[in-house]
């Protein structure tokens, strides 16, 4: 995104108060192609979400009309603030996405792209820092498993943070076991590729003993072990670790941007596959806690790994309040499908602070209950937990497991197996594939937390 100087420009966009989104485009000689898009015929209709869906359809007529430059008139998302022109960058750069399986040359539309008023430019870095780390998470959720391996996972979050004041460590095998991650151990064993644990640190208000732990899934591929997923829900199994992308891009974005928090995110990732090292329902393991998990499903591995990286997060990085951030169960789908991310709590406050953000965000996340009743469904006969549910509700008992390893701080749970990759598109700024779901809400989570 470029300032407009008088460049020849082949099209020029502009929200207009018309039916929401609907496109129309104006042809004249010499002169550029005129891109009208709906953006509603009211201003309270107005807000993150729609300014997104507008500023993509916009970015999409012009690629489909083949433009090589595009002036985007960014004075209706300025009347949103900086919300609004962060969600307007982030339109432009998801609308004008195209996927492949490369992780280089994907940052910037292949359309030359500039923005008017000049008036705006104050709030156009912290956007374009969004934009390129939601993009960022799309690529790396996209690329295929063969690919993106645990150790080639582990050295690109190690890459994205250069030139960024993040400190980055990366723990292998030997160290995991040195340390008694048993629980990441026990489902990284399962490959010839082994686990790592990534751990971003910035420290952006070192006065502050406050320190936000974001704990991200991931699991390279899932392939269920031998609890095999079945051919259907085979897809999509490469973009297991679309948690552990989005808290790392998350980080690198509060980073950029210099926001004054303290932020750490910590990425268990491995792959689960069948092997003879794989486990077996019934088995009993222990986890960096201490507590012992008797994992009567192995494909309920994600919140074996975030256990411990939840008590890796609380006793090794001394965070403060916890947000976990994991494509944790298929049930979630079945309850939201890819409209809405499942969230579990035990802070009120901490609850109502995730809603504001996804408001300046324009994301939707749904709160779970935490009922004491449902506990005793992952209570084990043989161990401290069990890793399934004994009879259903099984996005809630995955949120539950998990809360047992919170050790009582502040903490948010974030189911977003159904928000962080679609089949089909829910909203304009969305292609099919990877959407990038959660790093703009954890961003605006932080920067709420910021002085407290
Ligand atoms: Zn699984």
């Amino acid at each position: 995104m470029k300032a407009y100087h008088k460049e020849p420009i082949d099209a020029e966009f502009t929200p207009i108060y018309d039916e929401y989104l609907r496109t129309r485009y104006h042809i004249e000689v010499d002169a550029p192609i005129r891109i009208d898009v709906g953006r509603g015929m009211e201003d309270t209709e107005w807000n993150p979400l729609a300014c997104k869906e507008v500023y993509a359809q916009g970015i999409k007529t012009a690629l489909k009309l083949e433009c090589s430059s595009c002036l985007f008139d960014l004075s209706a998302a300025a009347e949103l603030g900086q919300a609004g022109i962060d969600a307007a960058v982030e339109g432009i750069y998801g609308g004008g996405y195209q996927k492949r399986f490369a992780m280089t040359n994907q940052v910037e539309p292949s359309l030359k792209c500039y923005f008017c008023p000049e008036g705006i430019q104050p709030e156009l870095p912290e956007a374009v820092e969004l934009a390129r780390a939601i993009i960022s998470v799309r690529n790396m959720v996209n690329c295929p498993a063969n690919i993106l391996t645990p150790s080639k996972f582990s050295q690109e979050l190690l890459a994205q943070t250069k030139g960024l004041p993040v400190q980055c460590s990366i723990y292998n095998k030997e160290e995991l076991t040195q340390k008694g991650l048993d629980a990441l151990l026990s489902v990284g064993a399962s490959s010839e590729n082994s686990p790592f644990l990534v751990v971003l640190r910035y420290n952006g208000a070192p006065d502050d003993e406050a320190r936000l732990g974001l704990i991200g899934k991931g699991v390279t591929i899932d392939s269920g072990g031998y609890c095999l997923k079945s051919q259907a829900s085979m897809a999509g199994i490469k973009g297991d670790m679309a948690g552990g992308a989005a808290v790392a891009q998350a980080v690198c974005a509060l980073a950029a941007t210099g926001a004054h928090v303290n932020v750490t995110a910590v990425i268990p990732i491995c792959e689960n596959r069948i092997s003879r090292g794989s486990l077996l329902p019934g088995d009993v393991i222990g986890s960096l806690s201490g507590r012992t998990i008797e994992v009567l499903n192995t494909d309920a591995e994600g919140r074996l790994i975030l256990a411990d990286g939840l008590t890796w997060a609380i006793r090794e990085e001394n965070c403060t309040r916890l947000v976990d951030v994991a494509t944790l169960t298929g049930a979630i789908c079945a309850m939201l499908g890819s409209v809405a991310a499942g969230v579990m709590s035990n802070d009120d406050e901490l609850y109502m602070k995730l809603q504001a953000a996804a408001e300046l965000s324009g994301e939707r996340y749904w709160r779970m209950p935490t009922f004491p009743e449902y506990e005793r469904l992952i209570q084990s006969d043989f161990a401290d937990i069990r890793n399934t549910s004994k009879d259903g509700c099984g996005s809630i008992t995955a949120g539950l497991f998990l809360k047992r390893f919170t050790e009582d701080l502040p903490w948010l749970h974030l189911d977003i197996a159904g928000t962080a990759d679609t089949g089909s598109p829910v909203w304009q700024h969305q292609t099919q594939g990877a959407t990038g779901a959660a790093v703009s809400t954890l961003f605006h989570l932080a920067l709420s937390l910021e002085n407290h």
